[in-house]
């Protein structure tokens, strides 16, 4: 079975190898197709593109969006969008502003509650988005927290008392923007917001019509019946299924780029399916 994974973040967001390296990875674990979606940025995608020309293994530029619907963050994924395109930067431009000050808001946050930290703790590197990743691993560094599950379990997490909430665009907007600039906008990791996926039900015909063309249905923390549950509704929506492993670093949730068999593997049929729908610009099945 070819290996895909179409979920992975780089140092442009908060993963831990750049774009090269992920191909260079995806390439000696043998997977036939990558994509890259980091959070809130496309600009890791030229150096992806760039880094694969010549070379076997298939690329996907994309991205993952913060948004909000109602009072639920979602996060859009987009496909094959072009990278350049003027409205979609203006509106990341917004985004990163945002980004930056409520990573400033947390940070006088973890003061307030005598935690000691700086924006000069965090290491950041230009043009990357720095996100609460970035400041648990200071906090792991400074020795407060003994990793990241507990720096989001104690501090991050929303609900926790140094969470912000992000000022990110509405979900319906993220979708036409993608759109707009030639993308395929999926959503990404469905059972996350809802684990019972009840609120799909109202969620999808509302995301469909404005533009949502795919659900991710493989992704490592879905159950085997959330995964069955998600492609019933991708079919019964014509959608196509989408996955990957989210992948951020070797160490983080202990699963491979590419998944594992004792994860999740993403069949080659979802890489195929989107690659038609961008390159046919019609709608799924
Ligand atoms: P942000 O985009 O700044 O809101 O941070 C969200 C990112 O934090 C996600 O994309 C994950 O990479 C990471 N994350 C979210 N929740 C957790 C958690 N409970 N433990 C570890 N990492 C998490
Ligand atoms: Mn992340
Ligand atoms: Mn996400
Ligand atoms: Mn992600």
């Amino acid at each position: 079975m070819k290996l895909i994974d179409l979920h992975a973040h780089s140092t442009f967001s908060d993963g831990s190898l750049d774009p090269a390296m992920l191909i260079d990875l995806a390439e000696r674990r043998g997977l036939a197709a990558l994509a890259l979606t980091d959070h809130d940025t496309v600009a890791g995608v030229p150096h992806f593109l760039a880094h694969a020309a010549n070379k076997s293994i298939r690329v996907i530029g994309g991205i993952e969006i913060s948004a909000w619907y109602d009072r639920e963050s979602l996060h859009i994924l987009g496909y094959g969008l072009d990278h350049t395109d003027r409205r979609l930067n203006d509106t990341l431009s917004e985004l990163q502003r945002a980004r930056h000050q409520r990573n400033l808001d947390i940070l006088d946050k973890l003061n307030e509650l005598g935690i000691d930290l700086s924006y000069d703790d965090l290491e950041t590197q230009e043009n990357s988005q720095i996100g609460r990743p970035h400041l648990a691993r200071a906090l792991i560094r400074r020795g407060m927290v003994r990793d990241s599950h507990e720096a989001f379990n104690r501090l991050l997490r929303q609900g926790a008392p140094a969470y912000v909430e992000g000022r990110w665009i509405h979900a319906i907007d993220a979708i036409r923007l993608i759109t707009a600039a030639g993308g395929a906008p999926v959503l990404a990791h469905p059972a996350l917001m809802d684990a019972s996926l009840n609120a799909l039900a109202t969620l999808l015909p509302e995301l469909r019509r404005v533009g949502l063309i795919g659900l991710e249905v493989h992704y490592p923390t879905h159950s085997r019946k959330q995964r069955q549950c998600l492609l019933q509704l991708a079919a019964e929506h014509r959608m196509i299924a989408t996955g990957g492993t989210d992948f951020h670093d070797n160490s983080d949730n202990g699963i491979p780029l590419g998944g594992s068999c004792r994860s999740i593997r993403v069949p080659y049929s979802c890489y195929q399916e989107l690659v038609d729908y961008l390159e046919n610009g019609r709608p799924a099945r």
